[in-house]
C-alpha cells in the first residue's frame, strides 16, 4: 500500500494531497482468502478520470494484478475512483461514485479520515450521513508501522 502510494504521488500530472491510516477488514463475497487492507486517498490532477484510471489500472498490473479471477477475489492491489470532484460519470469503463462507496465502511471510514464531514458525494448526500448508516465493527485501524 505504501509503494502503491509512492507510485500514484510520481505519476506525471498527479499530485497525493492526503492518504489515510490503513484499515483491515474481512473480505467482501468469497470468504475463503485472507483480509483486506483498505486506505483512501486524495489526489489532485488535471487528467481526465478516464486516463487517470488508466494509470491506477497500470500500477494494478506493475503490482501484479491479473483480471481472470472470480469478483472480489483476492488481488495485490486494487485502486477504485472513488469521488472526482462533482463529476457523475456512468460509462461502460468508469461509473463515479464508485457505487460501492455508500455502503462499504472500509471505503467511508478511510474517507472520513481525509476529507470534510461535509464532503458532497454527488447522488449519494453528505459524507456524515453516509458515514452514520454503516458500521465500523468488523474493521480495525491499524496504526503507524503496523
Ligand atoms: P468493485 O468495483 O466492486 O470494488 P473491483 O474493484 O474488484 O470491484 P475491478 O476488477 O478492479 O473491480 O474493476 C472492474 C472494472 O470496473 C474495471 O475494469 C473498471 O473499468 C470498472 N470501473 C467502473 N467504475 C470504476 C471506478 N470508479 N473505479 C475503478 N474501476 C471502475
Ligand atoms: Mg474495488
Ligand atoms: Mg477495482
Amino acid at each position: 500500500m505504501e509503494q502503491a502510494l509512492r507510485e500514484i504521488a510520481a505519476l506525471p500530472a498527479v499530485s497525493l494531497l492526503a492518504a489515510s491510516p490503513l484499515y483491515r477488514s474481512r473480505p467482501m463475497g468469497p470468504q475463503d482468502q485472507p483480509d483486506f487492507i483498505n486506505a483512501a486517498a486524495c489526489l489532485e490532477t488535471v487528467r481526465p478520470p478516464m486516463r487517470l484510471l488508466a494509470e491506477l489500472q497500470r500500477l494494478e498490473a506493475a503490482h501484479g494484478r491479473q483480471r481472470h479471477g472470480e469478483r472480489w477475489g483476492p488481488r495485490p492491489l486494487d485502486l477504485d475512483l472513488l469521488i472526482f470532484g462533482l463529476a457523475r460519470i456512468n460509462t461502460l469503463n468508469l461509473t463515479v461514485p464508485h457505487p460501492g462507496l455508500a455502503v462499504r465502511n472500509f471505503v467511508l471510514y478511510p474517507l472520513a479520515d481525509i476529507a470534510p464531514r461535509d464532503l458532497r458525494v454527488p447522488g449519494y448526500g453528505r459524507l456524515d450521513a453516509l458515514l452514520a448508516r454503516v458500521d465500523g465493527d468488523d474493521l480495525e485501524k491499524l496504526g503507524a508501522g503496523e
